[in-house]
């Protein structure tokens, strides 16, 4: 039997996300627990009877399209962020964004599922996904079958180390009349990105030089110091 060499598939879902840009996002889910996100199922899919069963899941896995970057090219050979951008490593030994199919595989934890004006969401927390990102398909995580304790973890055996975050007094009043506005504990998940430190490699030595995260309606301010970063101030962005 011929193999098929070429697939169509269908977006079965769009993502709402805090992320408005790929720069603040998280190189991996679950390091950001305070990042809400939801998927949106679209026609043909939308239906509640698709999802029966899943919510006595605590974590579900989402296969999604790279659509921001699924123009650019793929290389053989890349350099993981966490290696600091000198070494290179085979794109099939990363989790990199730039692939033969841009194919991306997050496990998230379920929140809510509900109905809203006859559209169909899927409520996500910690997940690191951008806006808009195409939801291709989306499974039960098993521990049994999917934890796998033991496993070797190769360039990545745990989440990177975090840096300390400190908030300006303006940031701070900031933060707390805009969760009082919207009951979003922004605070928290400003801290939980930013101390994730979000620069790319080539900007991780620029001491003094001040950044922007796009989250959610907001432009996030920060500046990097040798020891810490400081959230500068929080500025509406519509
Ligand atoms: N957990 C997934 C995986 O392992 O396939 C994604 C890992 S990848 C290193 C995580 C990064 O993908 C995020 O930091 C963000 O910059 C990027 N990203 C998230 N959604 C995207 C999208 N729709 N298009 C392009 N890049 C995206």
């Amino acid at each position: 039997m011929s193999v098929p060499l070429h697939f169509n598939l269908a977006t079965v879902g769009i993502v709402h996300s805090c992320y408005k840009e790929k720069f603040g996002i998280p190189r991996q889910p679950g390091l950001v627990t305070e990042a809400t996100a939801r998927i949106e199922l679209l026609p043909p899919y939308n239906r509640l009877d698709t999802l029966s069963g899943l919510s006595d899941f605590s974590h579900i896995w989402i296969q999604f399209i790279f659509h921001a970057t699924m123009s650019e090219n793929w290389k053989a050979k890349i350099r993981p962020p966490r290696l600091g951008g000198k070494i290179k490593m085979g794109v099939f030994a990363t989790r990199a964004t730039h692939r033969p199919n841009p194919i991306g595989l997050s496990v998230v934890k379920l929140g809510k599922i509900y109905q809203e004006n006859s559209k169909i969401f899927i409520e996500l927390h910690g997940a690191d996904l951008l806006d808009g990102t195409p939801v291709l398909d989306i499974k039960p995580y098993i521990p049994y079958a999917d934890s796998i304790p033991d496993a070797q973890g190769g360039f990545a055996p745990q989440a990177d180390n975090t840096t300390k975050v400190v908030f300006s007094e303006l940031a701070n009043i900031q933060c707390a009349h805009y969760q009082s506005l919207h009951q979003r504990d922004i605070k928290t998940l400003i801290k939980q990105i930013v101390e994730q430190d979000p620069r790319p490699s080539y900007l991780q030595n620029k001491e003094g030089k001040e950044h922007g995260i796009s989250l959610w309606d907001l432009n996030i301010r920060w500046r990097a110091h040798p020891e810490h970063f400081e959230i500068l101030h929080i500025e509406h962005t519509q």
